[in-house]
């Protein structure tokens, strides 16, 4: 077809008519119908709300639920899988036609344990990016029994709608985060303490919440709803995850790995086990002996570990995921115009500082700016256009800055 003959497939328009025309594969759609689509489009997903929200979420398979967390976290194979199943599931379970039968989805609420900045956190917060769903991101250490000093559980709703800036459809198709849930681990074991404020009470507090239940929230100052005193959160949908370290929870795997040796000849023999990462092999069972009650356990179905992070691990992310720290640093250098470069030895400092630190991963951050500060504060006033980090030059700024303090922070 000649251009001058070519038109729009929506309105008929010809090339000539329009500002612009795009081609698509068998069609071609001009300027003024996308300018009315668009407004259709936006004008459909204010009436649909939550409607259109599910409806983009299916479009995510678990593959590609996998390949988005690929974009930022480095390693964590295993959850990554089991998360992008998760997801996928309790995502598909929202838009389960009502009443067509009696078989219900269960939720697929998601424990995953493992050391402090393994990426728990980092997991939630892709998953909630991808989705575009808001997040809440809560301590389990300050919850307390509704009575008590402390916060009340139905405060970790009150958070998840702030995340959602008081679009209750929006809130309850969120996702929680719950950290250190092994803080509020029942303390059987411990009889000076005489109410168990911070433990069994707040797992009993939780269930219900975990399980789907509407509950009447405090919006706390929210700005939409001056005048309404509470919010009513229906939490079936709401995607609950929690996390944490358990510590010393190894030997309770220990434990049960070697009477299963001795017990079953068909069972792991010793030596097959992975010693170093005993985690791999956590069933519920080893949560019910760290002090989770049973009924807790089976409302975060879907369990899963984060391993340590080795010292390769911490190299990549310094580098690798899509917001990492050197790609952060180069940005801001670059908005003064300066090229910002750092050595592969550089690099291998860092992270031997980070693990004889014990920092993990946080610690990365806190030591390239320990490295960095004074380069930050005296740079965008220079001439220079190039800045190149050596391993002499932070070893040279390490130890005149934090070094002390970083250590006092591990
Ligand atoms: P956790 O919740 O397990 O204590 P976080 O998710 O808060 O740990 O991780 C702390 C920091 O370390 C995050 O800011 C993140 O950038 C980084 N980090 C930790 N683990 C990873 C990982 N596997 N991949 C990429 N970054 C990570």
């Amino acid at each position: 077809m000649a251009k001058e003959e070519l038109e729009c497939s929506f309105c008929g328009r010809k090339k000539p008519e329009t500002n612009l025309l795009i081609a698509g594969l068998d069609a071609h759609i001009c300027d003024r119908c996308i300018e009315q689509a668009h407004g259709i489009v936006v004008e459909e997903s204010k009436q649909e709300g939550a409607k259109e929200l599910t409806s983009e979420l299916m479009l995510r398979k678990p593959k590609a639920i996998h390949t988005f967390l690929e974009d930022y976290v480095i390693g964590q194979d295993y959850t990554k899988k089991v998360l992008s199943v998760a997801v996928y599931n309790h995502y598909k379970r929202l838009l389960q036609p009502q009443d067509e039968d009696d078989i219900e989805i269960q939720k697929s609420n998601i424990i995953m344990v493992g050391q402090t900045g393994t990426g728990k956190t980092l997991m939630a917060k892709t998953i909630a990016k991808m989705l575009n769903v808001p997040l809440a991101i809560v301590d389990a250490t300050v919850l307390t029994e509704a009575g008590y000093v402390g916060e009340d559980v139905e405060s970790i709703l009150t958070r998840l709608l702030q995340a959602a800036d008081y679009n209750l459809e929006k809130a309850q198709q969120g996702i929680v985060f719950i950290d250190e849930i092994d803080k509020i681990a029942r303390k059987s074991d411990n009889p000076s303490i005489t109410r168990d404020v911070s433990g069994e009470g707040v797992q009993q507090a939780l269930l219900k919440l975990l399980e789907g239940t509407t509950v009447n929230v405090p919006p706390k100052g929210g700005r939409k709803h001056p005048d309404q005193k509470f919010i009513e959160v229906d939490t079936s949908n709401i995607l609950f995850i929690a996390g944490g370290a358990f510590d010393g929870i190894e030997r309770n795997i220990s434990k049960r790995l070697n009477i299963q040796a001795v017990g079953y000849s068909a069972s792991r023999s010793e030596d097959q086990i992975e010693k170093e990462n005993l985690l791999k092999y956590i069933i519920p069972k080893d949560l019910k002996d760290f002090g989770l009650i049973p009924e807790i356990i089976g409302r975060l179905p879907v369990l899963t570990y984060m391993n340590p992070l080795d010292a390769e691990t911490l190299r990549a992310i310094l580098t690798e995921p899509k917001n990492a720290l050197v790609k952060q640093y180069k940005k801001l250098f670059a908005m003064d115009d300066i090229e910002f470069d750092i050595t592969d030895g550089a690099l291998d400092y860092i992270v031997e500082k980070a693990i004889e630190y014990k920092l993990g991963a946080r610690g990365l951050r806190s030591l390239c700016e320990a490295i960095l500060t004074d380069a930050m504060f005296d740079l965008p006033e220079s001439e220079e256009t190039e800045f190149k980090v050596t391993k002499a030059y932070a070893e040279k700024a390490l130890q005149k800055s934090t070094i002390k303090k970083l250590k006092a922070v591990s």
